[in-house]
């Protein structure tokens, strides 16, 4: 009798893995994106990462619905539109950690701690390569100007990254000059505003728009898929500040039970096993500058990031989002 307990035992033992702890995260990245970096994780340290998907809305609302018996450790999410939302939403809490602080540069966190970008984005300029030579393009003001009257293609402003770019512009040059900039954008596009970066990009390649901005991992993907398409991407300036830049980041949930379990997850994805997975599979930059991109990243050239912090796009996404109404800018 007693025999045939433990064996049961034992072969329930051998049926499925025992985890010592385990790890909620929640996240709106696709799951094909932090699948391989959670399960490297579970590989190295026997911690097992619970992902629970969705868009970062429905995951904050949620997040905030369920409170102190929320079982969530972790927040994952894109945009510092969207992390400063979730600081305002009080769903975060400091993370005080010399390791987050060394491996992610300023701009890239939040200054209060809240979170920290994993990986980058810049939001730049794409040209149909038949048409624009790279030495016509500078700033994305100069994307105002009446040359480009009928060949500007846009992604709609209710786009969180757009939101921030205009939001980061609004802190760098101030209101009138920015609404004077998207006025003249709205003037000078060629068709109505696309539902998402690789529509836009893709009217490019065919010719309905000469140029446009986007983010750069939807040219990663859509070259991969079709390598030939006459796309090319152009790093713009703003004011001689460089680049935007935005990130994908994590905090700790405000009322995880394993906080300090969560802080050392993150720590992990800033360093130099888990940066390349995290950036590499969705065509993004590293966020901790010692790690070097994937060589089809790396390959698009160097570039001078905007160095203003990144959470600035959140504390000025109201302002951007009426400035651009007022625009015109559907
Ligand atoms: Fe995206």
């Amino acid at each position: 009798m007693m025999k045939k307990a433990l064996a049961v035992s034992v072969a329930l033992l051998v049926a499925a893995p025992v985890f010592a702890e385990e790890l909620v995260v929640y996240s709106s990245r696709s799951d094909n994106l932090l699948r391989p970096v959670v399960e490297a994780y579970q590989k190295k340290t026997g911690v097992s990462v619970k992902l629970v998907n969705d868009k970062a809305g429905p995951l904050m609302e949620k997040l905030r619905a369920e409170g102190s018996n929320s079982p969530a450790d972790v927040l994952i999410t894109v945009d510092g539109g969207n992390l400063w939302q979730a600081t305002q939403m009080d769903l975060l809490r400091p993370i005080n950690s010399a390791t987050l602080n060394k491996n992610i540069p300023a701009n890239l966190r939040d200054p209060k701690n809240q979170w920290f970008g994993l990986s980058v984005r810049a939001r730049t300029i794409f040209y149909n390569t038949n048409k624009v030579k790279p030495s016509e393009l500078s700033t994305y003001a100069d994307l105002a100007d009446p040359k480009w009257k009928g060949r500007l293609c846009l992604r709609t402003s209710n786009s969180v990254y757009n939101q921030s770019l205009v939001g980061t512009m609004i802190a760098n040059q101030g209101q009138v000059a920015t609404a004077r900039i998207v006025k003249g954008w709205v003037n000078n596009l060629a068709v109505a505003p696309f539902p998402n970066d690789t529509a836009m990009m893709e009217a490019i390649a065919a010719g309905r728009c000469d140029v446009g901005i986007g983010n750069t991992y939807y040219y990663g993907r859509l070259m991969d898929k079709k390598p030939n398409l006459p796309v090319g991407i152009f790093f713009a300036d703003q004011q001689g500040r460089g680049t935007h830049v935005n990130v994908s980041g994590a905090g700790v949930a405000k009322y995880s039970k394993k906080a300090a379990q969560a802080q050392k997850f993150i720590e992990w994805l800033s360093g130099s096993e888990a940066q390349n997975l995290f950036a590499d599979l969705n065509h993004e930059y590293p966020a901790n500058p010692t790690i070097t991109p994937d060589p089809k990243v790396a390959k698009w050239g160097k570039f001078k990031q905007d160095l203003v912090n990144v959470s600035v796009a959140g504390s000025n996404q109201q302002k951007a989002v009426m400035l651009m109404k007022r625009a015109g800018y559907k």
